[in-house]
């Protein structure tokens, strides 16, 4: 067990150290008060992001929720012949991103199932398609689970996936499909996708060829705080070593309609300690997102003051969390979004995907420019 105190990890903290995984741990015992512990990721956010809150205008698309893969913790997906499984036409897809353009999102956030029975070509061109169709738009697209599906699919390497992608049109990567790394949580939520090797391989090949990602981790299930903490080393290292990490987003578990929903969902206590052991661990990652689906709209709010510098966007056409029971409205408008931010006493900033800052037209706010690089001091 830790040898170090609050104190020690106090001193760390302003003396800008590197925190080991005993200190997390200590950072998650219900004994060490959850407000120092946000006290402290308050320092590194502040330090790091000043008094900046971003959000960002997008849109999410799920165009098929087919997937031969079982995730215990996963409401979303659906069987081949379910009555609830659906594929996107192309027509549709394209639709969506022209509702999109109007609605002047700059970004389109793509993941869904892995489907029986779609060729790598759809997952390709399905990117073309948009990126012809909509050049404005961010194409951040498939996880490192679904690059690996690719690969089986294939049979190619991961670099030539990606390559593939970027010549259709993708911009950068989402950070999904990380759950939990430690193999004794993985084996049992997740075994048969992309494993930890894997996803990190992926990631790691995406930051060599220029590709932005993300990175998650879904907490709140059969994991306990040393899986978590862990997990974030995990990610510090990887850092580390390629560097093209943007934001780390802690996603809290919904156990409705999963096969886990005799699971609590995990407490706003926890989503904050949570936020807070993210921002204090993860000192090489320039933002932590409080991805207001998830956590509510609240927690969210406050988790501003725990490490979170993000809140994500407006958000249209979410629908994994809502299949797993998340009461959150599908959508905020930009206003709404604001005064969420400014009501918890920080400054809003509208980014794009890669957090270059974004102007706006006054007279036509769906008319936008890119403006200046977003800095962060690491
Ligand atoms: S989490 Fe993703 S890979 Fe797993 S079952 Fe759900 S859709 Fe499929």
């Amino acid at each position: 067990m830790s040898t170090s105190t609050l104190a020690d990890i106090r001193k760390k903290v302003e003396n800008g150290d590197r925190l080991s995984l005993d200190d997390g741990i200590l950072l998650y015992q219900d004994e060490t008060p959850l407000q120092e512990v946000g006290e402290l990721a308050n320092i590194v956010r502040e330090r790091i992001n000043g008094n900046v809150a971003y959000y960002n205008i997008n849109t999410h698309l799920n165009p098929t929720n087919v997937c031969v893969y079982r995730c215990n913790f996963c409401a979303f997906r659906a069987d081949l012949r379910s009555e609830r499984g659906y594929v996107m036409s192309d027509e549709q897809i394209v639709q969506r991103g022209a509702e999109a353009v109007a609605n002047g999102c700059t970004e389109m956030h793509i993941v869904g199932g892995l489907h029986h029975k779609m060729k790598y070509h759809w997952y390709v061109d399905l990117v073309r398609i948009l990126k012809e169709a909509h050049p404005t738009l961010h194409l951040k697209a498939w996880t490192g689970v679904e690059i690996n599906w690719f690969e089986h699919l294939t049979k190619k390497p991961v670099r030539e996936i990606l390559q593939d992608l970027q010549d259709a049109g993708l911009g950068s990567m989402p950070g999904g499909g990380a759950e939990i790394f430690h193999p004794e949580v993985r084996d049992q939520i997740c075994e048969h996708k992309a494993d930890t090797g894997k996803w990190f391989e992926i990631h790691g090949t995406a930051h060599e060829m220029g590709i932005k990602t993300n990175a998650t981790m879904l907490y709140g299930h059969i994991e306990n705080a040393f899986h978590r903490v862990d997990h974030l080393i995990r990610l510090r290292e990887q850092q580390d070593k390629s560097g093209g990490f943007q934001t780390f987003i802690p996603l809290a578990f919904h156990p409705e309609n999963t096969e886990l929903d005799h699971l609590k969902k995990p407490s706003a206590v926890m989503d904050l300690r949570t936020m807070a052991v993210s921002r204090l661990m993860l000192d090489n990652f320039p933002h932590i997102k409080a991805y207001w689906i998830m956590l509510g709209i609240g927690t969210a709010q406050t988790a501003l003051d725990y490490g979170a510098d993000d809140l994500d966007g407006t958000v249209r056409h979410e629908l994994i969390y809502h299949d797993a029971g998340a009461t959150t409205p599908e959508e905020l408008t930009v206003e709404q979004l604001k005064n969420l931010i400014r009501e918890a006493g920080r400054e809003p900033v509208e980014r794009d995907t890669v957090y270059n800052e974004v102007i706006r037209d006054p007279e036509n706010p769906a008319q936008w420019r890119i403006g200046d690089a977003l800095t962060v001091s690491l």
